[in-house]
């Protein structure tokens, strides 16, 4: 099973990817973490990917995309994935294509996760972020058992540098402008599923388990 998420930023695509991945046993490819990897590790790319996703523009195409081509042909790939982030353009989601149209493969769904922008500054704000290990939590509605603690690995929870107000305002506007289009284009593909993601999170993954096992 190939999935994207598709949604604003702070719409739950992390959120819900990393169940599906865990449920269908396939890996979720965040391509916002691999840069958060890459910025904490100090590699020539997160330097790079760091100077754009400080500002809440995107990181290049061409930085992006070899990225993601590398990751979905390595072996645990194979029976499937979801890709959390990726595409964001109208490019990078043609250079998808073109990579798995040569191995004779195409993607299943794109799943819109679809929350209005009047939810999504709210979101982002009360947003935590592990940089350990990826997990996130909500300080109202999703908390960590302990606070300021990651349940997963007991390190310290941060607010992204780029979940500040100002940030997210740009960010969303980047969304409208560059990424929204991706929604007509899977419609024409005939692979967009749109669930409500204003609903708790719970119930977003049941409509998602519906939508990929009806
Ligand atoms: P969110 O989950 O809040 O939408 P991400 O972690 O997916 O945020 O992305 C954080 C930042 O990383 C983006 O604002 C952008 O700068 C960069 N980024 C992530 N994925 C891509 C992509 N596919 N193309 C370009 N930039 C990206
Ligand atoms: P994205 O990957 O789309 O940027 P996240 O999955 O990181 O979004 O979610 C953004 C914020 O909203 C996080 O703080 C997360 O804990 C919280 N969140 C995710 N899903 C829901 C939901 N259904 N209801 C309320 N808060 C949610
Ligand atoms: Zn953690």
């Amino acid at each position: 099973m190939k999935i994207i998420m598709l949604g604003a930023p702070g719409a739950g695509k992390g959120t819900q990817a990393k169940q599906i991945a865990a449920k269908y046993s396939i890996p979720h490819i965040s391509t916002g973490d691999i840069f958060r990897a890459n910025i904490k590790n100090g590699t020539e790319l997160g330097k790079k990917a760091k100077t754009y996703m400080d500002q809440g523009l995107l990181v290049p195409d061409e930085l992006t995309c070899d990225l993601v081509m590398d990751r979905i042909q390595q072996d645990d790939c194979k029976n499937g994935f979801v890709l959390d982030g990726f595409p964001r353009t109208i490019p990078q989601a043609e250079s998808l294509d073109a990579a798995l149209e040569k191995i004779d493969q195409k993607m299943d769904y794109a799943i819109d996760v679809d929350v209005p922008d009047e939810n999504i500054i709210n979101r982002m704000g009360g947003r935590r972020a592990c940089l350990n290990c990826g997990a996130t939590y909500h300080i109202v509605s999703i908390p960590p058992k302990k606070e300021g603690i990651c349940d997963h690995c007991g390190n310290a929870l941060v607010l992204r540098d780029d979940d500040k107000p100002e940030t997210v305002k740009k960010r969303l506007d980047v969304y409208h402008e560059q990424t929204q289009p991706l929604i007509d284009y899977y419609a024409k593909q005939n692979i967009l599923k749109t669930v409500d993601g204003t609903q708790p999170m719970e119930a977003v993954f049941d409509a998602i388990v519906s939508v990929l096992e009806a």
